[in-house]
């Protein structure tokens, strides 16, 4: 018996595996294809999802495979409302265009390094849990063996097996589109920069083209007076190009690969089910166009590793597992609201960002480049996990070092320090001007109780200024990288009820 089985070795599978395998669990990945294969369509990685690939340890190698991109540029009918640059916190979070097929290689590589090789042609047929464990019954080519794992995480797609085993149905969150998105590469001749993302709107529909790494277009849209057929030519991506306002501007002479949009979208009911837990496209269904299956697949796995891998090895209590459903379906929820307003609003002629631009922003911001700062920002935002109940705090307004967001030492540096790869959590101290030295053996001394998976250290001061503030705080820091915690580094008891009753650890034990 396995201590993790994870089923379906798409990239949340790999990456699940990954991080678990690094956190030092005794995990099985499972996967009905007969072998790594697939379509090497183009997805954006965001920098949020390219740090959670570093810490996987296969951040230089997806940066070198991809294209980055370094801006979003927007025109609505004709005018370029904004040109924002996309830059991660630090160089190697650059959002890059990469193929999907790629990127699973990079993953299945990196997991077989750590001593794990994915099991092929082997598909998971029944899921059944007790109070122990949970059994299953695995098809390898025919043959049915009887297989058993303390938790299983579903990792297998829109159809997801587990999600049928655990009995959990999908949410209505008043998503549903009206666009039909139709996604292609294309080979085509134009001037447009290709290091930057293009979105055009207009009337007619909208559609975004980015750059990839083969030098072609990937384009991704819908049309108000489209109809897709099943095999699309040039003229009809043009017709797409045109009616959305990049007429002119792109010649589509070849259409590389073409998948229409099949209209799915919803997420699932829970994330848990006991001991199964559902991520990726198992947990929730996203229209490609936008643009955030994969992304969002990625950091349910970067948030849930780490929490199955302290409560597998009995050092936290199995309720820390709650707070991945309460964290993650949010994301997903708001992602698929926002796509959905969004597309309608277009439809209906006006979109979100055409009516900011024009209407509710004061011209000084525009002039000043506040806007594409803000843009930029959400554009490349990692979640807020500020509603979380294993966020404990001061939530201070615009305060450095906020309680559910990541934490961030200075400008260019991210959160390495504290985060690396290896499942524990960080207590930091932010020295205020009387100096570590009074606070940080105190800090030892709680990390100490729960080592190896709670460790402490210093940093001087506010992250971008590195002002050292009056009053020193500590903070908790996740193994995601997220802040759990934020108090006075006085109270040592609130820190301690964070560990305990907040994150539910278990002093020195797994
Ligand atoms: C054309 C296109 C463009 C896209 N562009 C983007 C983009 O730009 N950005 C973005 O974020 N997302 C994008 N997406 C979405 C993204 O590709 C998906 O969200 C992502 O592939 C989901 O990954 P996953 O690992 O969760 O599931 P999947 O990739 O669906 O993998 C599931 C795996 O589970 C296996 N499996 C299923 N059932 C079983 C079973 N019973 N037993 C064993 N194995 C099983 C399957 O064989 C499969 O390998 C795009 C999707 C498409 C189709």
């Amino acid at each position: 018996m396995s201590e993790v089985l994870v089923v379906g070795a798409g990239p949340t599978g790999l990456a699940t595996g990954c991080l678990l395998r690094a956190a030092g669990v005794d995990v099985r990945v499972v996967d009905r294809r007969p072998e790594l294969s697939g379509p090497e369509d183009s997805v954006l990685l965001w920098s949020a999802t390219l740090g959670a690939l570093g810490e996987i340890g296969v951040g230089p190698p997806v940066q070198l495979a991809g294209r980055a991109v370094h801006a979003a540029r927007y025109v609505d009918r004709g005018r370029v409302l904004a040109r924002v640059p996309l830059q991660g916190e630090h160089p190697h979070l650059q959002p890059v265009v990469l193929g999907r097929a790629t990127l699973q290689r990079l993953l299945c590589e990196r997991l077989a390094q750590l001593g794990v090789r994915v099991e092929w042609d082997t598909e998971a047929l029944q899921i059944g849990t007790s109070g122990h464990g949970v059994s299953l019954v695995l098809d390898r080519r025919g043959h049915r063996a009887e297989a058993g794992a303390a938790y299983v995480v579903g990792c297998d797609g829109a159809d997801s097996t587990v999600r049928g085993a655990a009995g959990v149905g999908w949410e209505d969150v008043g998503a549903a589109g009206d666009g039909d998105s139709a996604y292609a590469e294309i080979e085509a001749r134009t001037r447009l920069d290709a290091s930057t993302a293009h979105v055009f709107r207009s009337g007619g529909g909208v559609v975004m083209l980015l750059p990839t790494a083969a030098g072609t277009w990937s384009v991704v849209g819908y049309a108000r007076d489209l109809q897709w057929g099943p095999r699309p030519g040039t003229a009809q991506l043009q017709a797409l190009l045109d009616s959305c306002g990049a007429a002119g501007l792109v010649r589509a002479r070849r259409v590389v690969s073409f998948v229409p949009g099949d209209g799915s979208r919803g997420v699932a009911a829970t994330y848990r089910a006991g001991r199964l837990l559902l991520a990726g496209a198992a947990a929730h269904a996203h229209p490609s166009r936008g643009g955030e299956g994969l992304n969002l697949g990625l950091q349910d796995a970067h948030n849930l590793a780490w929490k199955l891998a302290l409560v597998v090895r009995g050092a936290a209590r199995d309720r820390l597992l709650d707070s991945y459903d309460a964290e993650r379906r949010p994301v997903a929820r708001a992602a698929l609201r926002d796509t959905a307003a969004e597309e309608r609003r277009v439809l209906a002629g006006e979109s979100r960002m055409a009516r900011w631009v024009r209407g509710s922003v004061p011209a000084q911001l525009r002039r000043d480049g506040e806007l594409e700062h803000r843009l930029a920002r959400a554009a490349v935002a990692d979640a807020d996990y500020t509603g979380s109940p294993l966020t404990t705090g001061s939530r201070l307004a615009g305060a450095d070092h906020v309680p559910g967001r990541p934490f961030r030492v200075a400008p260019g540096v991210d959160a390495a320090a504290a985060v690396r790869g290896d499942g524990a959590i960080t207590l930091v101290l932010v020295a205020g001007r009387d100096g570590p030295a009074a606070t940080l053996p105190v800090l030892h001394a709680v990390a100490d109780r729960h080592a190896p998976r709670v460790r402490a250290l210093a940093v001087p001061g506010a992250p971008g200024t590195g002002a050292r503030p009056a009053a020193g705080y500590v903070l908790g820091v996740r193994p995601d990288g997220h802040i759990g915690y934020r108090g006075p580094a006085s109270d040592r008891g609130s820190l301690e009820a964070w560990l305990r009753d907040g994150v539910g650890l278990l002093p020195g034990r797994g």
